[in-house]
C-alpha cells in the first residue's frame, strides 16, 4: 500500500459538502457518482473520471471548494488530480459509445445552476428607458473585471434589473465557462451568512463568495438594517475588488437613499459605474410585448398589444402579467380576442392598484413635510412657486398610487375643479421628461408614503 492514503479525507469532504448542499443531489449524480478514488501522493489525491467533459465541469465548479475543504479537514494542502478512465474492450459496448460521445459535448451549453436561461441580452428589448444600462451591461459581459467595476444597476420594481444582471452572468458563463459566477439575491446572502454563523461554517461561506470570479448580488436594498451581513459583504467586496473580480449589484433606489446602511459599503457600491432603469415609454412597451409573444404559439392582434401598451405604464412585470392573462384566455376559449373582450378581461390590470390604507390626507402630510410647507398652504389657494410645485407633486402621487378620481382629489385640495387636478398631473408628467431629478423625488416620496 502507498505510504499516503487520503481516501478518508476525500470521502469526508464529499460527505460534508453534500450535507451542506454545496453539492446538490442532482450535481452529485451528474458529476460525482462516477468518480473513483485511485490513490494519494504526498500532496495529491488522484481520481479516475469518466470523461474530459466531467473533468472540465469539476475543475470549473468544484475543485476550489473541495480543495479548501480538504485542507480544513486534513490540515494538508492537497490538490486533485484526474485521470480519464481507460475503458477496455471487454466492456459493454453501450457504455463505450456513451463514453466516447461525451468528450465531444463540451460545446453543448450547460446552463448555469443559478441563472434563468431566458434572461439573456437577446431577449432584452432596448428602449429609451434602459439603453445606457443595457449597453453598460453588455460591455461588462465582454470584459468583466476591467472598466466598470463594480456596477450598480438601480430602478423600481419590474424594470429589468434582474434580467440584465443575469444576462451578464449568462453571457460570461457561455463565453468564458472557466469563470466561477456566483449569482445570489441579497436575501439569500443574508440567510447564508446567518446560517454560517449558527453552524460555525464561516470559512465555507467566505470561500463560496471570495473565490468567485464574478459576483452578482441582486436587490441589495434588502441589506438595510442588516449590520452583520453588511460588514461581511464589505470584506468580501474588498477582497474581490483588490483581485479585479467583477461585481454587479442591483438596488431598488439610488444608494444615497438606503437607510441604516453602512456608509463605507454604500461608498463602495457607487465607486464604479451606476446606471438606472426607468419605466418604458409606449413604443418600448409595445416592442417588449411583441418580443414576449414571439415564443408563444398564439396570435394576439396588434390592436390588443396597443391596448395593453397604452394602459399599462408602470413596469414590465405588470405588462407581462397582462399579456400572460390574455394569452391564457385566448388559449382557453380558442377564438380570436377582440378589443372588447380584452378590455373586459384586463380590467383588473388597467385600474391602478388600490392601496386601501393610503389616504389623500396621508400623502398630503408626507409631501408637505418633505417640502417643508404647511398642510394648509398645500391645500390652500396660494400660487407661489414654493407651494404650487409640492401641490402638483402631491396630486400626481395621489393619481399614481391610489384610486381616487380627479374630482375626489380636487375636493381635498380646497375644492378645486377636476380639470385643475388633471392639469397639475400633466405638468409633473411633462417635467419628469425634461428634468431627471423629479422622477427620483417622486419615487422617494412614494416609498416613504408606503412605508409609513
Ligand atoms: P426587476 O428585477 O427590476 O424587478 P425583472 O428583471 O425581474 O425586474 O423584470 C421583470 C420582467 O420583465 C421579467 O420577466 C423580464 O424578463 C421582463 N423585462 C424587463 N425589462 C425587459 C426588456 N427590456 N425586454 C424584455 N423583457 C424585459
Ligand atoms: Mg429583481
Amino acid at each position: 500500500m502507498n505510504e499516503f492514503d487520503y481516501s478518508i479525507f476525500w470521502e469526508e469532504t464529499i460527505k460534508q459538502l453534500r450535507e451542506e448542499k454545496e453539492i446538490s443531489d442532482q450535481e452529485y449524480n451528474m458529476y460525482f457518482q462516477s468518480l473513483h478514488y485511485i490513490e494519494s501522493t504526498r500532496d495529491k489525491i488522484k481520481l479516475s473520471i469518466p470523461s474530459r467533459f466531467i473533468q472540465s465541469q469539476l475543475k470549473q465548479r468544484y475543485t476550489s471548494i473541495i480543495e479548501s475543504r480538504l485542507f480544513e479537514i486534513s490540515g494538508i494542502e492537497l490538490t486533485l488530480d484526474f485521470e480519464i478512465e481507460n475503458r477496455t474492450k471487454d466492456q459493454d459496448k453501450k457504455t463505450e459509445s456513451v463514453i466516447q460521445r461525451e468528450p465531444e459535448t463540451p460545446q453543448v451549453y450547460e446552463p448555469h445552476p443559478q441563472l434563468r436561461e431566458d434572461y439573456t441580452f437577446e431577449n432584452f428589448v432596448i428602449g429609451n428607458n434602459n439603453s445606457f444600462a443595457a449597453n453598460a451591461s453588455k460591455a461588462i459581459a465582454q470584459n468583466p473585471g476591467s472598466k466598470y467595476n463594480p456596477c450598480l444597476i438601480y430602478g423600481g420594481v419590474g424594470l429589468g434589473k434582474t434580467h440584465l444582471m443575469q444576462s451578464i452572468g449568462n453571457t460570461i458563463h457561455q463565453e468564458k465557462p472557466e469563470m466561477k459566477i456566483v449569482y445570489i439575491p441579497a436575501e439569500t446572502f443574508i440567510n447564508d451568512f446567518i446560517e454560517s454563523i449558527n453552524t460555525k461554517k464561516q470559512t465555507n461561506f467566505k470561500n463560496k463568495y471570495r473565490t468567485a470570479d464574478i459576483l452578482l448580488i441582486d436587490d441589495i436594498h434588502d441589506l438595510q438594517d442588516k449590520k452583520g451581513t453588511q460588514e461581511e459583504l464589505f470584506h468580501t467586496f474588498n477582497a474581490l475588488y483588490d483581485a479585479n473580480k467583477q461585481m454587479v449589484f442591483t438596488c431598488d433606489r439610488p444608494p444615497s437613499e438606503l437607510k441604516n446602511f453602512a456608509d463605507r459599503l454604500k461608498n463602495r457600491f457607487v465607486r464604479g459605474l451606476n446606471v438606472d432603469l426607468h419605466p418604458p415609454n409606449y413604443e418600448t412597451r409595445y416592442a417588449i410585448l411583441r418580443k414576449k409573444l414571439e415564443d408563444r404559439n398564439v396570435s394576439i392582434s396588434d390592436d390588443i398589444l396597443e391596448l395593453i401598451s397604452q394602459n399599462i405604464n408602470t413596469n414590465i412585470r405588470d405588462l407581462e402579467a397582462a399579456l400572460t392573462s390574455i394569452v391564457a384566455y385566448a388559449e382557453l376559449v380558442q377564438k380570436e380576442i377582440t378589443p372588447e373582450i380584452a378590455k373586459q378581461q384586463l380590467k383588473q390590470f388597467f385600474s391602478s392598484p388600490i392601496q386601501t390604507n393610503i389616504t389623500i390626507d396621508k400623502i398630503q402630510k408626507q409631501v408637505s413635510e418633505y417640502f417643508n410647507v404647511t398642510l394648509s398652504d398645500l391645500k390652500g389657494k396660494k400660487r407661489t412657486k414654493q407651494i404650487t410645485f409640492p401641490r402638483q407633486i402631491a396630486m400626481y402621487i395621489i393619481r399614481e398610487i391610489t384610486d381616487f378620481s380627479t374630482t375626489e382629489i380636487g375636493l381635498e385640495f380646497g375644492g378645486r375643479d377636476h380639470t385643475t387636478v388633471m392639469h397639475s398631473c400633466q405638468r409633473i408628467e411633462d417635467r419628469i421628461k425634461t428634468d431627471s431629478t423629479i422622477e427620483p423625488t417622486v419615487q422617494e416620496l412614494i416609498r416613504s408614503i408606503k412605508e409609513t
